[in-house]
């Protein structure tokens, strides 16, 4: 990066530390990866100068042949590599994707069934301070307050009586399988859309690692950053009688000129996550998902739904405290562990003091960490929660975890 070295001393210092600090610190944060330097590159390049308003070889502009074969490359792969009829690979990032979503299917005001957010949805899936909740009249489900779990007779029941024209199914902090073949069921029998939001475990479905909603599903959104280990972006799949609904859902409906260099990213990661290598690197992120789990669990912690079947993990810190999540999770940033303060279902706190955390493996696995070193992890973590305001005990972990990721080098 001479060339940002050179024109900006300042901002290139920051990238500088954050390069260190990626390298440095065990980074669980579930919706995080490190992405490939191919990926990065990509994103770094001239088409980033490219308006190219449209779809491939339907353009509003002119100069358009470089970028209409990378768009196709990109369909292309991104059908191959979910078994999807349509893709559209436009949507700047995942709440734009769902935002589209909407527009293609609901007039403002229209009910539509969603993952209540302290039960592990997204914002998007209609939180009361986001657009879909806004706009849209949301009627929530959650998980079972004893098991942690969806119960999939009281989302029947729910839809049944309050006739959705959309139910989203999809995770933000569900460390548990989905059935999305009995959502697409539910959604047939009350004449719902059904929209299944993977943008979590995209990676995981492609890799069949974690159920998938295709080939039944209508409707797929998904980021493409998280499990995927693609560019920061959206995608939204579908059944190929909703394509043109949704192609203009997302142009002219809710963007302009699509990123083209995001993209290229997109085509490269969908290429890399074809390789025989991306489903081990799936496996390996649930084994080691499991395997620091159950580091934790005989430490003592609580997690929610007593394990994971995925890549992400929630700890239940009510046994130490009300609203102790935040507090927490500073704790163990100092200790060099970095990952998000969350609510966990039928949180006695607030959304602003939750009581969980959340942490998944998708980055530790990239770096190429195994269950032995979840196991160790998994005790560091449980040493700073049970000690949290030991800030002597943090700066012993915060060495240990440095000589570990030393020895976990990804760039
Ligand atoms: C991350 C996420 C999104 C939103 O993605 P952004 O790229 O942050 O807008 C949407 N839905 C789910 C389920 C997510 O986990």
């Amino acid at each position: 990066m001479q060339g940002v070295k050179k024109s900006d001393p300042e901002v290139y210092g920051h990238i500088v530390s954050e390069f260190k600090r990626q390298k440095d610190v065990l980074n669980l944060i579930p919706s995080e990866n490190y992405v490939s330097k191919a990926v990065m590159e990509a994103s770094g390049s001239v088409l980033m100068n490219k308006y190219a308003e449209g779809y491939p070889y339907k353009r509003y502009y002119q100069g358009n042949k470089n970028v209409d074969e990378v768009e196709r490359i990109a369909i292309e792969r991104a059908k191959k590599l979910f078994g999807a009829e349509h893709a559209n690979v436009q949507p700047l990032s995942g709440s734009p994707a769902n935002a589209a979503v909407f527009l293609a299917f609901l007039n403002p005001g229209d009910k539509f069934m969603g993952l209540d957010l302290a039960c592990g949805g997204h914002l998007t899936h209609g939180s009361q301070v986001n657009f879909s909740g806004k706009t849209y009249q949301q009627v929530s489900y959650g998980v079972d307050k004893e098991s942690g779990l969806l119960n999939m007779q009281e989302v029947r029941e729910i839809a049944l009586r309050e006739k959705p024209k959309m139910i989203i199914s999809g995770l933000t902090a569900y460390p548990r399988k989905i059935d999305f073949a009995e959502f697409q069921k539910i959604a047939e029998e009350v004449g719902a859309i059904h929209v299944a939001d993977i943008s979590h475990v995209a990676g995981l479905v492609a890799s069949g690692v974690y159920p998938s909603p295709f080939p039944f599903t209508d409707v797929v959104t998904t980021t493409t950053h998280k499990t995927l280990r693609g560019p920061r972006g959206g995608m939204i799949l579908c059944k190929e009688k909703y394509a043109k609904q949704i192609d203009k859902a997302v142009f002219p409906g809710m963007q302009g000129g699509p990123h083209m260099h995001t993209i290229a990213s997109k085509a490269i990661a969908f290429k890399e996550a074809l390789e025989p290598e991306f489903k081990v690197y799936s496996e390996q992120i649930v084994k080691n998902a499991k395997a620091l789990a159950d580091s934790l669990m005989n430490e003592g912690i609580k997690l929610v739904s007593g394990g994971t079947d995925n890549h992400l993990i929630l700890i239940d810190l009510t046994s130490f405290g009300i609203g102790l999540g935040k507090e927490i999770a500073i704790a163990l940033e100092n200790a060099g562990i970095c990952l998000n303060a969350n609510t966990v279902p039928y949180d006695p706190s607030s959304p602003f003091k939750p009581s969980g955390l959340r942490l998944g493996t998708p980055v530790l696995t990239t770096r190429g960490m195994k269950e032995e070193e979840m196991k160790i992890i998994g005790q560091w973590i449980a040493d700073v929660i049970k000690d949290y305001k030991n800030e002597k005990l943090q700066e012993i972990i915060i060495g240990k975890v440095k000589e570990l990721c030393d020895k976990f080098v990804f760039y």
